[in-house]
């Protein structure tokens, strides 16, 4: 992989530049899209740096980091926590403490373990995620069980889910623009049976364009903007 270049403020700017020219390359605003920075492993002066950069919307994918840079951060004004990353049952009501958004609902067992918030918790926006491979181990619900899974949290949603719409990954060895086509259609049947729920979390560093061209509002970008990972264990 390339390193990125310049500073922390020049990638942060080369991004927002890349994405305002996909979006107008497929005749959509910049303004539709929102930009997720994904700084997993990453410490929390990073997200301090961002912030201070203008970026209100953060990604993690392991709850117990997460929950502690959320708590180191909690002086930042009107951040947003978006959690990606698989997510175990047992752990998930945890999530809603500061989380605003999961784009990883993937399972039954998920949605009735977060649908349940306690005395004054806010509404949680949900992305059902979707496995665009055919490997079952990898996260995300099967393409036809979407629309039963989507209707499964929008009943629900009146005790604190709203679901928002799809996400995915695209996966290693096909071309990203077809997977993300294929999200879109899974996107289009889960607004048959939802229909507020039209929302794409799609694209990551290396694949953002394609998604922006099918159809992604969430843009889910890491090491574009942060540079590399520190060793993940
Ligand atoms: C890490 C991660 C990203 C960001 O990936 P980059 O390739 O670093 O942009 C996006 N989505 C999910 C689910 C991730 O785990």
């Amino acid at each position: 992989m390339v390193e990125p270049e310049g500073t922390l403020a020049d990638r942060l700017a080369a991004m927002r530049a890349g994405i305002a020219d996909a979006a107008r390359a497929s005749g959509r605003e910049p303004e539709e899209l929102t930009l997720i920075a994904v700084t997993k492993f990453h410490p929390a002066s990073l997200v301090r740096a961002l912030h201070a950069l203008g970026v209100r919307d953060f990604g993690e994918n392991r709850h117990q980091e997460a929950r502690e840079k959320a708590a180191e951060l909690a002086d930042l004004d009107g951040v947003h926590w978006h959690f990606v990353g698989q997510l175990q049952s047992k752990k998930a009501r945890q999530v809603r403490e500061y989380a605003s958004v999961v784009h990883s609902i993937d399972r039954e067992a998920l949605v009735t373990a977060l649908a349940r918030p306690a005395d004054g918790e806010a509404t949680l926006d949900a992305f059902l995620q979707v496995n665009l491979t055919d490997d079952p181990a990898r996260g995300g619900a099967r393409p036809d069980d979407a629309p039963r899974l989507a209707e499964l949290i929008a009943t629900e949603a009146a005790t604190g889910l709203r679901l928002r719409g799809v996400m995915a990954v695209a996966p290693l060895g096909e071309e990203p623009r077809r997977a993300f086509a294929r999200l879109k259609a899974i996107s289009e049947q889960v607004a048959i049976v939802v229909p507020t729920a039209t929302e794409i979390s799609a694209g990551m560093s290396h694949d953002f364009r394609e998604a922006i061209a099918e159809g992604a509002t969430h843009l889910r970008i890491g090491t574009a903007i942060t540079g590399p990972r520190p060793s993940q264990e």
